[in-house]
């Protein structure tokens, strides 16, 4: 065949968008990598598709693969196909124009950025993807060489992505296409320069990129062979992607090793998964899920700069993000999976993403699922859910304080030490009860759910407050508990009541006797609010103790002290809110410290001081003063 080379102009866009991506700063260039194998995988699918009714198009060969090659002499890297090829105009109206739609809304999107956000563009270029011109980002040269599945004529295209390409018919044995990149020398001032003739760079690549490619991707490599002596170098052909996309395959066909192993490698967590879901949905949108739930958790947790949930987001098996926030919520960012979707385009921008109708309804699904998941366990293995809990809780929790829409499915999830329970590992709840079975357990005249929150749950156990509800059972909130509970308010119809806020609600003849003990102790009252000063709201007799002096006690609407922390974290100008002390009438201490109030006023002033800081330490809170309680409490022991 005469080869008759033919010179054409790129189409304008074109010519733009080479220019922009010949001359990016883009840090991730390997993703040239996953554009060229994934139009490679995708030549493979069309003949694949099309051998069905034609198969002398495949000619026999219908081992689908595609190979890298590298020339460390002449820095080149090749990319070989023999999916369905090109032929002269194939080739010329596909690497010459811009037709697609993805690219077409980049270009679009970069004519709007062009002046005033320059340093936007690798930004731009890593959302969208450029298909195959990503290539110039790496090389200078560009040699494409194909043939189309069942025709004779092979044809080069060549350019240097500077405006022009070069066309030429040529003989080609083998059908499909070879994309040969010469690469880039390393420029001095390119920190990220990444050698793509190394072995180790392509595999990291194709690992994170392309390793459920359905094609082997193989490329040659050298290797040690035998001991000693006998050792030699050998050439030998080695598969780079696992190819495992074990999300695609049916349940039933999957074993619980290989969904181990799965999970293992999509986690980076060597400690086995507490459940999975895997489904698949058909209809408007089609995708399919495989998403696990971890048994311990890493250490990023509550790291805030990785809040995002880490389900990986893959378009018919090719992987598009491994962090895509807008699969889940970030308070089920334990979670680790895929969501591969069947309709999204390959080339989908983060902002497509973001306002996605699609990606919104495969969330609520995807939550859904994992919820049910929970729940099941819950109900089925108690005590490794509880494990789970104590590992998740805290993150799931913040589920109830975020998510109107979950708030109630979330809260039927969650674990509570009670006063009902100590708390011991040994018996299938482990001391830890659900807001469901606690009302199951409500006598008839219980109206609200008590709860008490504070630092620990052993000083809860020990506090005052609980002397209010003699007997009936209260949940100990601690961390995030009362937070995120607040915006429950209340669960199956009841009211969530913190115990140690508010007046106590009491019938008229106990109200009426209060009062009057009040009246009579008016003084005192009021001689040891101004003894405290400012450290207390107010000083009043109290309906909610037997034993204890005194206890402290928020007002009906105070915030949360942990919300309070929160805020001021944040910057926020939360003003300190003092509590009323409130004193048990029938203590003896009041006698006493009446008596106190009419002989020795110090003496008085000390022990005000000092009932103040028991209350406080009684219910877990610090001293303001540690050191002056100590110094007080052993003046009053020496008298
Ligand atoms: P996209 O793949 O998003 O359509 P590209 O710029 O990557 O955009 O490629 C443009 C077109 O070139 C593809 O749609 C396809 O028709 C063709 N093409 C690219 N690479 C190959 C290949 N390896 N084999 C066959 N056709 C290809």
């Amino acid at each position: 065949m005469t080869a008759t080379q033919e010179t054409h102009e790129f189409q304008a866009e074109a010519k733009e968008l080479l220019n922009l991506v010949i001359h990016s700063l883009y840090s991730d260039k390997e993703i040239f990598l996953r554009e060229l194998i994934s139009n490679s995988s995708d030549a493979c699918d069309k003949l694949r598709v099309e051998g069905l009714t034609n198969a002398e198009l495949l000619a026999g060969d219908e081992e689908f693969k595609i190979t890298l090659d590298v020339d460390h002499d002449a820095r080149t890297l090749t990319i070989t196909d023999n999916g369905i090829g090109m032929n002269a105009e194939e080739i010329a109206s596909n690497l010459g124009t811009i037709a697609r739609s993805g690219t077409k809304a980049f270009a679009a999107e970069l004519a709007e950025a062009k002046d005033s956000a320059k340093e936007d563009l690798p930004r731009l270029i890593g959302q969208f993807g450029v298909g195959f011109y990503s290539g110039f980002m790496v090389a200078d040269k560009v040699t494409v060489e194909s043939r189309k599945a069942g025709e004779e004529a092979g044809v080069r295209w060549h350019s240097e992505g500077l405006g022009e390409y070069t066309i030429e018919d040529i003989d080609r044995a083998e059908r499909g296409t070879s994309i040969t990149l010469h690469l880039k020398s390393k420029d001095d001032d390119d920190e990220r320069y990444q050698d793509f003739t190394q072995e180790t760079v392509l595999k990291a690549a194709i690992t994170k990129w392309s390793d459920f490619v359905e094609y082997p991707i193989e490329m040659e490599v050298e290797r040690w062979e035998g001991e000693d002596d006998d050792r030699k170098k050998i050439n030998k052909v080695e598969q780079l992607n696992s190819m495992k996309p074990l999300w695609t395959r049916a349940k039933s066909d999957i074993s619980d090793e290989e969904y181990a192993e799965f999970y293992r490698h999509i986690s980076k967590d060597w400690n086995e998964a507490f459940g999975h879901v895997h489904f698949r949905a058909e209809g408007v949108h089609s995708y399919t899920a495989l998403c696990y739930l971890p048994s311990k958790k890493g250490m990023e947790l509550f790291d805030p700069s990785h809040l995002e949930s880490k389900v990986q987001l893959f378009v018919q098996r090719v992987h598009i993000t491994s962090e895509c926030e807008d699969l889940l919520p970030s308070w089920l960012r334990f979670v680790h999976g895929v969501v591969d979707s069947d309709d999204l385009p390959l080339n989908v921008s983060r902002e497509t993403l973001q306002h996605s109708r699609q990606l919104q309804q495969i969330q609520k699904r995807l939550v859904k699922k994992l919820l049910e998941a929970m729940g099941k366990k819950l109900k089925k293995d108690r005590k490794a859910y509880t494990e789970f809990w104590g590992e998740f809780g805290q993150v799931l929790k913040e589920g109830v304080w975020h998510e109107d829409g979950y708030r109630d499915d979330v809260a039927k999830l969650c674990l509570f030490p009670s006063s009902n329970a100590e708390g011991n590992d040994e018996s299938e709840d482990m001391g830890f009860t659900t807001l469901a079975e606690y009302v199951g357990r409500m006598p008839a005249d219980q109206e609200s759910i008590w709860f008490l929150s504070g630092v620990d749950e052993k000083t809860l156990r020990n506090s005052p407050h609980l002397e209010r509800v003699s007997g009936q059972e209260v949940l100990f909130f601690t961390e995030i508990d009362e937070v995120a509970m607040s915006k429950l308010e209340e669960f199956d119809g009841k009211k969530l009541v913190a115990l140690d806020k508010g007046e106590v609600e009491l019938d008229d003849a106990a109200k009426d006797d209060l009062e009057k003990r009040a009246k009579d102790l008016k003084k005192l009252l009021k001689s040891i609010k101004d003894s405290l000063g400012d450290a207390v709201e107010d000083v009043r007799l109290s309906a909610r103790l037997n034993d204890s002096p005194a206890c402290l006690v928020a007002g009906e609407n105070a915030l949360p002290p942990q919300l309070a922390a929160m805020l001021r974290a944040q910057g926020q100008d939360v003003p300190e809110e003092k509590r009323v002390l409130e004193l048990n009438p029938d203590h003896d201490l009041i006698t006493r410290l009446d008596g106190l109030r009419k002989d020795s006023k110090d003496r008085f002033k000390d022990t005000c001081e000092l009932l103040h800081g028991q209350a406080l330490l009684a219910e877990g809170s610090a001293l303001p003063d540690p050191a002056r309680f100590a110094k007080l409490l052993a003046s009053q022991l020496a008298v």
